[in-house]
């Protein structure tokens, strides 16, 4: 791992990790190398490149940056995308052992275990995140704690910490997907969290331009299983997708700052919109999960998710935008909106007038100009 003179500030370490060694004529910025294969050597050691499934000098300084930002002790693993990340996560289950899930993670996550439930590898249980004796009480005899908080789209804020005292007392181990927070708002490994997962495609790389994901450890036994997961599946991530991700990884801060800034802003007026009826965001006093947030998160993040009065004036509203982009995903420097119940696989407790904001970094002004006119064209629509 790249040695620093001092214990770096996060988003120092955004900008600073991951770089070649310094020497004369020395790149400041790591080569993107393109190549399956490496040179044998006559006397083979442990660690050789050997082929390009096993590693690939590219992904080092990505895994190094992100496991500096997680607080880890071992690089990071990347992964072909956040779901490659989650397969193998999932993979450390037994057979016939049991996850506790939120009932509102992220929709794929869920399809994913579904799948392997329904296959009789896993038993699943889904819990509300936000009550924390209930998904205590489900944890008896579990093999894993899954933890998305706030969740997707629900932004729900779990009581992270005592979960996972919760969880390790029944000998669960437990992941935790950070990637709505990303490490400058929430580092799971101190509070003593197994594993972190990432979906690098959304605020780590940042430009909706790469489809990534990772998973960092401090424990070694796991991640030795873990990257022959993505060795033996071949789960890889292209080097070139992890070359941008680390180019993206630089603004990170940046772009965190102003994303959360406009959040709060576009939250606050959208909370008194007629045309809304309810915000979802962290960050407003009124927000159920605003005290646990506060307490625990060093920001409120980049998402907001808003209630209309129908899934008619949902979808008018997504319709009327000029600006904002009608897609999904999230953590784009460009701001997307979408309702999401379109998606078949979105869990059913997502209210179909729910619509999920991921606010990108233009001009706050731009944002919620667009975004009235819309709910002004909108609010003629009734179910
Ligand atoms: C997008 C997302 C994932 C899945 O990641 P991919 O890179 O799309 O495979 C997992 N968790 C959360 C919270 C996400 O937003």
């Amino acid at each position: 791992m790249t040695s620093h003179p001092q214990d770096l500030r996060p988003d120092t370490i955004t900008v600073s990790a991951g770089r070649p060694p310094r020497g004369h004529d020395s790149p400041v910025n790591p080569a993107l190398i393109l190549s399956s294969t490496f040179h044998e050597t006559e006397s083979p050691r442990d660690g050789d490149r050997i082929y390009g499934r096993m590693s690939n000098p590219t992904w080092d300084p990505f895994e190094e940056a992100l496991a500096e930002l997680e607080g880890a002790e071992l690089p990071a693993l990347v992964f072909s995308a956040g779901l490659g990340a989650a397969a193998a996560a999932l993979s450390l289950i037994p057979t016939g052992g049991t996850l506790v899930i939120p009932r509102n993670a992220y929709g794929g996550s869920i399809s994913l275990a579904e799948a392997e439930a329904a296959k009789g590898h896993l038993k699943l249980i889904q819990v509300d995140i936000a009550e924390t004796a209930e998904v205590i009480d489900h944890l008896h005899g579990a093999h894993m704690l899954w933890i998305e908080s706030p969740t997707n789209p629900m932004l729900e804020v779990a009581e992270t910490q005592s979960l996972t005292e919760a969880a390790h007392a029944v000998g669960a181990v437990v992941v935790v997907d950070n990637t709505f927070n990303t490490p400058l708002i929430s580092r799971p490994l101190d509070y003593g969290a197994d594993i972190v997962l990432h979906s690098v495609t959304k605020y780590l790389a940042g430009h909706s331009d790469v489809v990534l994901g990772a998973l960092v450890t401090s424990n070694k036994e796991v991640r030795a299983e873990l990257k022959t997961h993505r060795t033996l599946h071949g789960a890889i991530a292209g080097p070139f997708e992890v070359w941008l991700a680390l180019r993206g990884l630089r603004t990170l801060a940046l772009r965190m700052d102003r994303s959360q800034s406009n959040a709060m802003e576009l939250a606050t007026r959208l909370a008194s919109h007629p045309a809304i009826a309810k915000v979802r965001y962290p960050g407003l006093h009124k927000d159920p999960g605003h005290q646990r947030a506060k307490d625990q998160l060093k920001g409120f993040g980049g998402i907001v998710s808003i209630e209309l009065e129908s899934r008619e004036a949902a979808d008018a509203l997504v319709k009327s935008v000029r600006l904002w982009l009608p897609a999904t995903s999230l953590g784009g420097v460009e701001s997307l909106i979408e309702r999401r119940r379109r998606q078949p696989g979105e869990p059913v407790t997502v209210p179909e007038s729910l619509v999920r904001l991921s606010v990108g970094i233009e001009n706050v002004e731009d944002l919620w100009a667009d975004l009235d006119q819309a709910l002004s064209t909108s609010a003629g629509q009734t179910g």
